[in-house]
């Protein structure tokens, strides 16, 4: 039986992390939306999930829709996930349009279903706002939402970290370096990077974090396989990673060829993987885009892709993962 009540395998993150350093492992992990259509969601759950179950990831996590609008949904997502396929999942949980009575109410469903983990956000202001305004008895940063979290008790938590410095951060990127160690203070378990193209962002990152702050908790990077120019582009503009020159040259180069853009975006995020782990990144976290299929290659080619040698107690057709 969990801790929430839910009879469920879910693990707390942070054990997962520590117990995969201590084998000398990196931890796999899955980040996904939730569908938009019924036909969406019939093939997650069908096709994707399956999938992806196959790769062994360490735990997955569900996105909270912008401006809170899928709350619900993100929960009904993490418990079916843990029930139904015997995975770890993480939900997402931002300070947007909740006043703290409200996310208290929804951490006791979420305790209720199950749910062990949470990363914890601050969230973007809605498209045209510029600045961020926390709701009346609401947080303004995700430090906050941390701490009440860490008060009430009962989850591992994760908390964003930006390669490149956030984007709203004025002051420069050591700033908000230094305002992410903030959240661990605070009480956060784990850190999960924004996208990057340039694992050199990634290794100053680590550098000045673990190396001058003194930061423990695992500093895990984000990794996106490229599908599309178009959405590449949307994606950065949105988030503020920046694409490198080199990328940048090949990327106009396929132009609209969606399916080359696609294989190479592959190539690239494997040989990005690889050279994270071989320098000591404690694993990846994959935006999947609720897709399987290159994630599936990435983790291939990187040694990582477990199908090749089958477990020996897997049954024909067991659902769950784990
Ligand atoms: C792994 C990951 C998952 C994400 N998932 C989602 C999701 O599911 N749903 C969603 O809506 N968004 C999601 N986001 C986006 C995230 O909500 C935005 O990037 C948001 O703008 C910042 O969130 P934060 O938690 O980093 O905020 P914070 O840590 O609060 O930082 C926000 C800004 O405030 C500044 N700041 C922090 N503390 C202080 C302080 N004490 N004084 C002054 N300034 C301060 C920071 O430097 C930064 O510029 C995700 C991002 C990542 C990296």
């Amino acid at each position: 039986m969990s801790a929430g009540g839910q009879d469920t395998n879910a693990r707390f993150i942070r054990d997962i992390y520590r117990e995969a350093q201590a084998r000398g492992e990196p931890v796999i992990s899955f980040e996904f939306f939730t569908p938009k259509t019924p036909q969406g969601e019939a093939n997650f759950y069908e096709r994707v999930v399956p999938a992806l179950c196959a790769m062994r990831p360490g735990y997955c996590s569900v996105t909270y829709g912008a401006g809170g609008s899928n709350r619900g949904r993100t929960l009904e997502m993490v418990e079916r996930l843990q029930r139904e396929f015997g995975l770890t999942a993480m939900a997402h949980l931002t300070c947007v349009g909740s006043a703290s009575g409200e996310i208290s109410r929804w951490l006791d469903r979420a305790a209720a279903a199950g749910v062990r983990n949470i990363l914890a956000l601050r969230g973007d202001p809605p498209q045209g706002v510029k600045r961020f305004e926390p709701p009346p008895d609401g947080f303004r940063y995700a430090y906050e939402l941390v701490r009440f979290i860490r008060e009430r008790g009962g989850f591992s938590i994760g908390v964003a970290g930006f390669p490149e410095g956030h984007m709203e951060c004025r002051e420069g990127k050591e700033t908000d370096w230094r305002r992410l160690k903030e959240k661990i203070d605070c009480g956060a378990d784990f850190v999960i990077t924004q996208l990057f193209f340039d694992n050199r962002d990634y290794y100053e990152f680590r550098d000045y974090l673990a190396g001058k702050l003194g930061v423990a908790a695992p500093l895990v990077p984000g990794v996106i396989p490229i599908m599309s120019n178009r959405q590449i582009r949307r994606f950065t503009s949105l988030c503020g990673a920046s694409i490198p020159p080199r990328l940048a040259r090949e990327l106009d180069r396929l132009g609209d060829d969606d399916a080359a853009v696609a294989r190479f975006g592959v190539e690239y995020a494997a040989e990005q993987c690889a050279d994270l782990l071989r320098r000591g990144a404690p694993g990846i976290h994959f935006y999947t885009l609720n897709k399987a299929k290159p994630i599936r290659e990435i983790l291939r080619r990187i040694g990582l892709n477990p199908e090749a040698a089958p477990s020996p107690d897997a049954e024909p057709g067991d659902k769950a993962c784990q």
